[in-house]
């Protein structure tokens, strides 16, 4: 089965959402993909104090919230449909593949995120799901009074660190250097926070456990040294979605995919948003930008199309 839109969005986090709320809004034929619920990381953080307007939101509130405003405006939404492949035919018409058939536009927004990046430490693969996590806001209460390990020194650890204490009764954060990349602010409400402690210098090396996690091994300063403890939490960054696009398309080291100003990639017709391209910071507002440009601007390349082919038919 073979569909037709005017815009297809691959991913259903804030990115995709605003670009849908715009395509749509903006009476383009638009379809919005997720391989899950709607929200994307939004899911996966339990308090949002950084967004303009809202004081505090729950992520799952926003990114309800952000679902039912897109609807409204027309936006057909289907969760739980994975891509498998976004595909570029020789005339430019752009082919997103499913397990259920195909989706045909001359335009796609590509908001596919990423995945949790894994340490690769022996034990990390073997005790997923029974001690090791990647998403507190998800686990965080089956580990009430137990001591816990955080892995990483960026926002996410941080952040997510002060999260678990609501659990936990101590959490270790294990950072491989002695200064942390995440906010000041962050830092310091984990610094205040007397249930965290920090474990600088700490190179992982095991998550040790049987039936589940026991303790975490580590060298520091040369020395190897081990924490018990009953849960793991990883939060070392992320690795972009951007592999599901078949022709190559440029990208970073990291896999990130390169955008122009108004977030073209290096294929025509194809944008990236949010979390899976190049960019100094990845928010929720910036996503939510990214959305807004990427629509307007796959709109101002729709019509030129339109007007092209136009005059083609004419001549
Ligand atoms: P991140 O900023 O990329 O930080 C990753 C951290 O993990 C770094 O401290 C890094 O260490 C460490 N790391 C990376 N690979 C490692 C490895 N193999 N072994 C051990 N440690 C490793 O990732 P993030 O914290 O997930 O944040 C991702 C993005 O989301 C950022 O742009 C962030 O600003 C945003 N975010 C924002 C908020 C907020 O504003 N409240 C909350 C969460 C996330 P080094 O420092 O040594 O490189």
């Amino acid at each position: 089965m073979s569909e037709q839109f005017d815009v297809v969005i691959v991913g259903g986090g804030p990115a995709g959402l605003a670009a849908g709320l715009y395509a749509a809004r903006m009476n383009l034929r638009t379809v919005l993909l997720d391989r899950g619920p709607l929200g994307g990381q939004l899911l996966n953080t339990e308090l949002i104090e950084d967004y303009p307007g809202f004081d505090s939101i729950q992520g799952h509130e926003l990114a309800m919230r952000m679902g039912d405003h897109a609807r409204r405006f027309g936006l057909d939404v289907r969760e739980f449909e994975p891509v498998m492949e976004v595909d570029v035919e020789a005339d430019g018409t752009k082919v997103v593949r499913l397990e259920s058939g195909e989706l045909r536009a001359p335009a796609v927004i590509v908001a596919a995120g990423g995945l949790p990046r894994r340490l690769g430490v022996p034990g990390e693969q073997e005790l997923a799901g029974r001690g090791v996590s990647y998403c507190a806001v998800c686990d965080g209460a089956f580990f009430k009074g137990q001591v816990l390990a955080v892995v990483g020194g960026g926002d996410a650890a941080l952040e997510e660190g002060d999260f678990l204490t609501r659990y936990a009764s101590k959490v270790y954060i294990l950072h491989r250097r002695n200064q942390f990349r995440a906010q000041p602010v962050l830092q310091d409400r984990a610094r205040a926070n007397p249930k965290i402690e920090f474990v600088l210098e700490a190179q992982v090396r095991q998550i040790v456990g049987d039936q589940s996690v026991q303790a975490i091994r580590y060298v520091q300063r040369g020395e190897e040294r081990q924490l018990p403890v009953g849960g793991v939490f990883i939060f070392i960054g992320f690795v972009p979605n951007s592999g599901l696009i078949r022709p190559h398309v440029e990208h970073d080291a990291g896999g990130y995919l390169l955008t122009d100003r108004e977030l073209r990639t290096s294929i025509e017709g194809l944008w990236a948003v949010g979390d899976v391209r190049a960019q100094l910071t990845r928010q929720i507002a910036t996503a939510v930008g990214d959305g807004t440009t990427a629509a307007v601007s796959a709109s101002q390349y729709l019509e030129r199309r339109r007007d092209q082919q136009r005059q083609a038919a004419l001549a």
